[in-house]
């Protein structure tokens, strides 16, 4: 009975962890799929996971917010010379030189480095999976 509920779980595993990012953030999660979690630790070690770099990522963008003094300058230049090269009018180029407007730069480069991340993780796993696979095929 218990191996019967063991492999029932197993079986569902794949199925619920495709699930599993999704829930990263969620408050509630569906009760079929709390219930797996409730008895099966590789899930629920993989949800918590996910979890964990969900807070990383809302933790990474926290800490941009607050430019540090000495990186202004470079970063200043460096929009600047972005600006120039792209042949951004002067009026558009005092308004980027604006600390804020870094710093909103500098936001939306860590939130995409967040989110690639993110997919980098998922599509890791894709390609583990797939090699295991194909490597089961051949055999
Ligand atoms: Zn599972």
């Amino acid at each position: 009975m218990l191996r019967e509920l063991e492999r029932k779980n197993k079986m569902e595993c794949r199925e619920v962890k495709e699930q599993l990012a999704a829930y990263a953030d969620a408050q509630t999660i569906p009760p079929e799929l709390e219930a797996h979690l409730n008895s099966c630790e590789e899930c629920a070690l993989e949800l918590a996971q996910y979890r964990a770099l969900s807070a990383a990522t809302t933790r990474m963008q926290f800490a941009t917010l607050d430019t540090p003094s000495w990186l202004l300058p470079s970063l200043t230049s460096a929009v600047r010379d972005k600006a120039e090269a792209l042949q951004v009018s002067r009026q558009r180029m005092s308004k980027l030189a604006d600390p804020r407007v870094i710093t909103g730069g500098v936001l939306v480069a860590a939130s995409v480095a967040g989110a690639m991340l993110f997919r980098e993780r998922r599509r890791r796993k894709r390609t583990i999976a797939t090699r295991l696979r194909q490597s089961l095929a051949r055999a």
